[in-house]
């Protein structure tokens, strides 16, 4: 059979990297470029590159599985799926839960929300995303009217003066740090906070080390002095925006001095200062966060602190400006998109809106009906309900996750999965989340199907099959599907292709209402809102107004009283604790520890712990020690180094052998349902 390259989308994080993928006799073999992306240009960072590697694993899952007398024996789909139709019929809608998946299509992602609540009847959906960017979407949709990122990656070159904050852009999403670099390389300034000196702290010209959970007073102190020196911008708040007095109000208070900051924040006053003025008068500011700023008990706070300072500025709706939240996962913004929430159907058009219920309703045509006009339970709700109320529910279906190895607070949330009575997962691999299934359904990875993703700028960009799935393993889709036929509901699943189900998104969905795979085939794709066939997308968001579901299509400012993380260091606890990722690994490690080229160059985790503070605890670099907090402790090795601010420690999340999450706090912000990942109080002692 002839080598052929088949065109895709990388399966890592949200820049949504195009790619080659290189097949011989019918097996992907490798990676190369695809110059004719707008987004990558051919350019990869090493997640893509090796991107190939764990595709034929010998780890892949071939059959199904069923649990009997606590082992796993092989099954037939048809047994696999008899079982779950009989157990998921067993039980009432609101006794079941289902997660989606950030890391599979948005036609998968549409299927099981449809799944979820027409045949299931449950209104309990949630994703990952809810450990990541929800206090994005809450934050950034009450004050602009859309959670999504503002911009795009190739305008961020424009910017004269980007402001990253919470995001080692660089190494977690390498072709989006290619935009800040050609900024610069234009003269534009770059200003970097986060509580380590990452790869893009290194490439600042100012760089601001702050503890770790005072990012709002970082905010309003910026902004204070932006108002005292008169660099507000009039006339962007006089004409687009509302409340600005409230948050002056807010912002002047004393609290917020520059001095009184640098107290709060480690941040040095006159770096401060030296940010606000750059920030405010370059005329093109743009601002990058990621988790740093969401994963936070006052998340949906730190957002809306991102997008008051932008409003205040006018850094927004033009080229080189904006808020732009950067999305992890590579579809997760899909996800989204798709309603995989439990508040909203695709397109965020609300369960309890009436309109929003009977159009789904009507559209899917259940005999019976589908799920209560009601929001139902996050994720993290969904483990303290399992938890604090057993019997509340009692099914739960996940495609794609790893909620044993992603969540916060790991020790509870084993707790809370084993008072399941009945669970099943959809994967490629047996992860630590599928060890404790019922049923296991052996899933296709990105380079097994066709599909469309969203990227973190609202991209909408196909996979494409480029080789058969391992022994019986099917599509998530078609999965879904046949699941949902034994329940009695073949009709509704009738799909025959990935193709047919994105008609019926974009049927449903008026932001995608004008895409078509003919033209999301093309290699610029299309960008969200895209409301008509004739419709050529939307690179900037709020170019003349913010959304029409704000009052006036205007942008609401915010006052945001500063508050500490839920746990702070104390004389038992006397360290803060914040978690990340590595540039070679991914989530939960499923794919990235398979690959034997991303593996070998980062083999363990690590804990990071400030020079100075190692000296003083007599810890040597690479030596192995205990790392505890009020949830549990971890034996792992230090990584002794300047780069952390005295008093943080930082570890990556990857690595279920010293697993982070065993420590991290899941006390959740009030808005967004987001565990504290970024800030808990640690100890660590000498083995
Ligand atoms: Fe893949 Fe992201 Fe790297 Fe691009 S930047 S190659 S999408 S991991």
């Amino acid at each position: 059979m002839a080598m052929k390259y088949v065109q895709t989308t990388c399966p890592y994080c949200g820049t949504g990297c195009s790619m080659n993928l290189v097949v011989n006799d019918g097996k992907v073999v490798g990676v190369a470029p695809y110059q004719r992306s707008p987004v990558n240009e051919g350019k990869l960072c090493p997640k893509g590159v090796y991107a190939h590697e764990f595709i034929n694993s010998e780890d892949r899952l071939t059959t199904p599985l069923i649990k009997k007398d606590g082992k796993f024996v092989e099954a037939s789909w048809d047994e696999a799926y008899d079982l779950i139709a009989q157990k998921l019929k067993s039980y009432k809608p609101s006794e079941l839960a289902v997660l989606a998946s950030a890391r599979v299509s948005n036609e998968e992602n549409y299927a099981i929300m449809k799944f979820a609540r027409g045949a299931l009847k449950t209104t309990h959906i949630d994703h990952c995303a809810r450990l990541c960017h929800s206090s994005s979407v809450a934050g950034l949709a009450t004050t602009f009217g859309s959670g999504a990122m503002t911009n795009s990656i190739a305008d961020i070159a424009e910017s004269k003066c980007i402001f990253i904050i919470g995001s080692n852009t660089f190494e977690q999403h390498p072709l989006i740090g290619r935009s800040v670099a050609r900024a610069r390389k234009n003269g534009a300034k770059l200003i970097y906070a986060d509580p380590r000196l990452t790869a893009t702290g290194k490439q600042a010209d100012l760089y601001m080390q702050f503890r770790s959970g005072t990012d709002v007073a970082i905010f309003n102190a910026m902004m204070q002095e932006i108002i005292k020196n008169g660099w507000e911008d009039k006339e962007f708040i006089e004409k687009r925006c509302v409340e600005y007095e409230t948050l002056k109000g807010e912002v002047m208070k004393p609290e917020y001095s520059l001095e009184n900051v640098e107290k709060i924040s480690g941040i040095p006053a006159a770096q401060l200062k030296q940010a606000a003025e750059w920030y405010a008068t370059s005329g093109a500011s743009s601002l990058l966060f990621s988790m740093g700023i969401t994963q936070h008990t006052t998340g949906v706070d730190n957002v809306k602190s991102t997008a008051n300072l932008a409003m205040l500025t006018g850094n927004i709706g033009r080229p080189g400006t904006g808020v732009n939240p950067l999305r992890g996962q590579n579809n997760v913004q899909g996800a989204c998109d798709m309603g995989c929430l439990p508040v909203v159907f695709t397109g965020y058009q609300k369960v309890i809106d009436e309109a929003a219920h009977k159009k789904f309703a009507d559209a899917w045509g259940f005999p019976d009906g589908i799920c209560a006009p009601q929001n139902g339970y996050e994720v993290t709700i969904m483990m303290k309900t399992l938890a604090d109320n057993p019997g509340e529910l009692k099914g739960m279906y996940i495609m794609g996750e790893n909620p044993m190895l992603s969540d916060a607070n790991l020790t509870h949330v084993k707790h809370a999965m084993e008072q399941l009575e009945f669970l099943v997962v959809q994967d490629i691999f047996l992860t630590e989340t599928a060890e404790m299934a019922d049923v296991v359904l052996p899933a296709t990875c990105y380079a097994e199907k066709d599909g469309c993703q969203t990227s973190t700028e609202r991209r909408v960009q196909r996979f494409r099959k480029a080789q058969d799935p391992p022994g019986q393993a099917k599509v998530d889709w078609q999965i879904i599907a046949e699941v949902a036929a034994k329940m009695g509901y073949a009709e509704q699943f009738a799909w025959q292709s990935s193709e047919d189900i994105f008609k019926e998104i974009t049927s449903l969905t008026p932001s995608y209402g004008g895409m078509s795979y003919e033209r999301i085939n093309k290699p610029e794709a299309l960008q969200w809102p895209c409301p008509a066939a004739d419709h050529p997308g939307t690179p900037i968001l709020h170019t003349t107004a913010f959304a029409p579901a704000m009052p006036d299509s205007k942008g609401l400012m915010t006052a945001i009283p500063f508050k500490y993380p839920a746990e702070v260091p104390d004389a038992e606890y006397p360290f803060i604790l914040t978690t990340g990722r590595s540039l070679f690994h991914w989530h939960t490690g499923g794919m990235t520890r398979r690959s034997e080229s991303l593996d070998s160059e980062v083999p363990t985790g690590w804990i990071e712990i400030n020079v100075d503070d190692a000296k003083e605890l007599g810890i040597a670099d690479n030596e192995m020690i205990i790392a505890k907090t009020r949830r549990g402790q971890i034996n792992v090795p230090a990584r002794v180094t300047k780069d952390i601010m005295k008093g943080v420690m930082f570890m990556p999340f990857h690595f279920v052998e010293c697993a982070a999450n065993i420590l991290t706090n899941d006390a959740l912000d009030p808005v967004s349902k987001i565990p504290e990942f970024k800030a808990c109080a640690v100890t660590v002692e000498k083995i």
